[in-house]
């Protein structure tokens, strides 16, 4: 896990990442969406993160049968128990998005954010040659249209929502790890790296798991298996 200071750092450089750059790449690359669905499906995008306004939103609108604990887990205790900084949105037996029906999102008004910015990004990733460096367009030529016109107005407000989603993600992990450390004090807990791999092997065979979803502030305890991870 990353340390809270590397954090606080990275936080500080996507808010300071060049207004001009951004927009420059945003502009030169074009990209239109031709809705061809591939971002909604984990195939493409492995899994839908949810920040916790998206969790609240989509909680008061569609319930809660749409949730899971972000895959992934981030640490686990020595007594066996994981802990994530978020909730995902489960995904279909073939691996589209429980939201996506009839090559539509059903939620679309209230979609995540994730979903609102794709595939747009800002955030350090190895290229092919393991050099880390800020993307800024994901699955670049996978999909989609390129060498649009995009007006000034649209490139600012692309900058805009993803400079805040990524800043926000990055306050929710370090809100997450913060707590973390807190509670494992609190409760005389230890990280386990051998439990964690213990556990994700039961889990493999079909055994139930505890998972600790870090959400407004706190954890909400969640009881998973391999047959709802899914769907
Ligand atoms: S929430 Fe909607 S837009 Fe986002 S991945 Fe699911 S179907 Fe696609
Ligand atoms: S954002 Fe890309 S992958 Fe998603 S629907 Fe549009 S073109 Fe397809």
């Amino acid at each position: 896990m990353m340390k809270t200071d590397e954090i606080e750092k990275e936080i500080q450089s996507i808010v300071s990442f060049p207004d001009e750059k951004f927009i420059e790449i945003i502009r030169e690359v074009g990209f239109e969406c031709d809705c061809c669905g591939k971002c909604c499906t984990s195939e493409f995008n492995d899994h839908v993160f949810l920040l916790d306004d998206d969790t609240e939103r989509l909680i008061k609108n569609c319930g809660s049968g749409f949730l899971r604990p972000a895959p992934y887990f981030d640490v686990c205790d020595n007594l066996g128990r994981f802990y994530v900084m978020g909730y995902a949105l489960k995904n279909k037996p073939g691996g589209e998005c429980i939201f996506y029906t009839s090559g539509k999102c059903e939620h679309y008004a209230i979609r995540p954010d994730i979903c609102r910015i794709f595939p747009y990004m800002l955030h350090r990733e190895p290229d092919e040659e393991g050099n880390i460096e800020f993307r800024q367009v994901g699955g670049l030529n996978r999909h989609g249209l390129y060498h649009n016109d995009i007006s000034d107005e649209t490139c600012k407000e692309i900058l805009k929502t993803v400079k805040k989603y990524e800043s926000d993600f990055l306050r929710q992990k370090l809100g997450f790890i913060r707590e973390i450390e807190k509670h494992f004090k609190k409760h005389n807990l230890k990280q386990s790296r051998q439990m964690y791999d213990r556990m994700m092997r039961e889990y493999a065979k079909g055994k139930d798991i505890e998972v600790y979803v870090f959400f407004r502030g706190t954890f909400k305890k969640e009881i998973i298996s391999k047959h709802i991870i899914n769907s």
